[in-house]
């Protein structure tokens, strides 16, 4: 085989006199039976063109070039001239063309569904599920490339910065134990253990609390994580993280250890310096923003105006406002009314936008959207006006009213009134158009540290606490009298623990989230009391975890970032199945494999598993 000098990328003219060796695809070819062919060759590193000029020394060369078609892999051989037909200044080697004196082909391809090709005629990409049933043609686009090339480089300044910090790189079980951590597990049965099962993991989170025992002192792992959930745009059921856990700190210390990795992976992949990130308690993200991940690109502040309307005698307020009077402000069923104000809205956001919004809010609970605008003179006009007219001026003064401007009110108790202000915060901004672009394109890089969750919240549907983070969070440090005194039944004092968890937010986009860990069995055991395990049940999932915590467990925090998140970023995609290698559809689908498949009645008798599942009848 004739065996490349250089890549498709990487001449220039300085090499013009040269004789190399190329080796790559046909991406496109040009001239076929002119006795002039030109071939752009592609690889991984870019396009050169090739030409076959048919000269008398070369007449079968010709031949063989004309028989040439899109993705042949060959391998060429010639001089380096500059182009005769000028300059290309799209390409890196747009000033050269190699002009072939002898070709090999090294395999034919058969007329391929598509064309790797990043700007197809017509401008439209194949629809998605042909690029994913061809994923190594897909792949192929430049774009693609560049995309696992981000990846790489990514994963490679990751470890670089923590094994500099004096991280230790280890290796956690995928076939783990069924518990209950949150999301829905995948399941494995076990040959040898008749009717006993494994999970795959949902995260490494034990596993790395109990390397902290074991005196590991700083451990990271960019590993595999599976959660059986329904994917949505930026959710893969396996998926990976960058899994980090530190003893012997605090939560200052993690989030600092973290902002020097952000300030570092974002400097190396986009030469960009983030300045200090600015840390925000999640009372005042959900009081000005509606939301634990907000979305600082944009102002648009939610601005809570009970007070103001506490005397309004508009039913819609009263009612709200009836709710849970006697619980402490902030407390989840305690009733609010929340308020929008839009600057220009009055003319930018038309009936035809607005009226959609109260099916918009229904959506997360609320009855519906209160809307009232400002007009030219300063009065209220449309929607809710006549009862507002006798709060004018308190409200004016509350929500810095001006003509122009649109307000959105939300009546209802404090959780379901902050969540819909939150979703409708930013479903406003969107028809406002006011959202920047992403960052990679551009627009802006926000972050942010949202710290001070709550320990729990209720479980809508079943009326059970669960953990916000996840079972293993710690009270904040000032918390944790109150949280290791507080009666299971006292819901008000719950509620209003604080834990030590934090999350990274960009752009209005969880990238990481963690937490100071429990390395006390009692707080442990408490927590699990409170989430409805009987002492019997914590003890058959946890046993490992709580025997662990009594042989000398260090105190330890510990994050993980959403890897395939960064890197969407980095290259500007929302979808996540374009950063990953080998994704699956929206319902765990691999359409290239054809996995998930079935299996022989042999292999699911070896297992010891018998399957219910009855095709149904066509
Ligand atoms: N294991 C957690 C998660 O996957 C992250 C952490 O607390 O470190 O969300």
């Amino acid at each position: 085989m004739l065996r490349r000098s250089h890549t498709c990328g990487e001449l220039r003219d300085s090499s013009v006199g040269q004789t190399v060796t190329l080796n790559g695809w046909v991406h496109s070819y040009r001239g076929h039976g002119t006795g002039l062919v030109f071939v752009d060759l592609r690889d991984r590193f870019g396009l050169t063109q090739v030409v076959f000029d048919g000269e008398d020394s070369r007449k079968a060369i010709l031949d063989a070039a004309d028989k040439l078609r899109h993705e042949d892999v060959i391998a060429v051989k010639g001089k380096v001239r500059i182009r005769t037909g000028g300059e290309n200044p799209k390409l890196i080697t747009g000033k050269i063309e190699v002009v072939c004196e002898e070709l090999e082909v090294l395999n034919k391809a058969e007329t391929p569904p598509f064309l790797p090709d990043d700007n197809p005629q017509g401008g439209k990409l194949p629809n998605e599920e042909l690029r994913l049933e061809y994923r190594y043609l897909d792949l192929r686009r430049p774009k693609m490339q560049h995309i696992l090339g981000t990846r790489a480089k990514a994963l490679k300044v990751t470890r670089d910065y923590f094994y500099d910090n004096g991280f230790l790189e280890i290796e956690t079980p995928i076939l783990y134990k069924s518990t209950p951590e949150g999301a829905r597990e995948f399941l494995v049965p076990s040959r040898h253990q008749p009717g006993e099962w494994y999970a795959l993991p949902q995260s490494p989170q034990l596993f790395k609390q109990i390397l902290m025992v074991a005196g590991a002192d700083r451990y990271l792992q960019i590993c595999r994580c599976f959660r059986d959930e329904d994917p949505r745009a930026d959710r893969q059921a396996e998926f990976t993280q960058i899994d980090l856990e530190m003893s012997f700190v605090r939560r200052e210390h993690v989030v600092e250890m973290m902002e020097g990795f952000v300030r570092r992976l974002w400097k190396d992949m986009c030469g960009y310096d983030v300045p200090p990130i600015k840390r925000m308690p999640y009372r005042e993200a959900m009081e000005d923003y509606g939301i634990d991940r907000p979305d600082t690109r944009y102002d648009l502040k939610i601005k809570d105006i009970s007070e103001v309307v506490a005397k309004s005698d508009f039913g819609v307020f009263k009612d709200a406002l009836a709710k849970g009077a006697d619980r402490p402000r902030f407390n989840s069923q305690r009733g609010v009314v929340k308020a929008i104000r839009v600057p220009g809205g009055a003319e930018k956001l038309t009936r035809k936008i607005t009226d959609g919004y109260t099916e918009f809010v229904k959506g997360f609970g609320a009855g519906g959207a209160a809307m009232v605008k400002v007009n030219a003179s300063g009065a209220f006009e449309t929607g809710i006006a006549k009862f507002l007219e006798p709060l004018k001026a308190e409200l004016f003064a509350a929500l810095g009213l001006q003509p122009g401007d649109t307000v959105f009110f939300l009546a209802d108790t404090y959780s379901i009134a902050t969540k819909a202000a939150g979703e409708l915060r930013q479903k406003i901004a969107r028809d406002m158009g006011i959202v920047p672009k992403p960052g990679a394109e551009g627009g802006p890089w926000n972050f942010l540290i949202v710290v001070d969750f709550p320990m729990f919240e209720k479980n809508k549907d079943t009326g059970k606490w669960i953990a916000m983070h996840h079972p293993f969070t710690a009270p904040r440090d000032d918390q944790a009298e109150a949280f290791v005194n507080a009666s299971v039944d006292d819901d008000v004092t719950i509620e209003s623990i604080v834990s030590a968890g934090y999350d990274i937010v960009l752009n209005g986009q969880e990238i990481a989230g963690g937490s100071v860990r429990i390395h006390d069995g009692a707080v442990q055991s408490k927590v699990f009391q409170l989430l409805g395990l009987t002492p019997q049940q914590a003890e058959e999932k946890f046993s490992f975890l709580l025997k662990a915590l009594k042989f000398g467990a260090p105190p330890h925090a510990g994050i993980a970032f959403g890897f395939d998140r960064l890197i969407m970023n980095f290259v500007g995609t929302d979808n996540i199945r374009d950063v990953i290698a080998f994704p699956k559809t929206q319902t765990g689908a691999d359409l290239m494999t054809k996995a998930p498949s079935p299996v022989t009645p042999q292999q699911l008798k070896d297992l010891h598993v018998a399957s219910t599942w009855v095709a149904p009848k066509v």
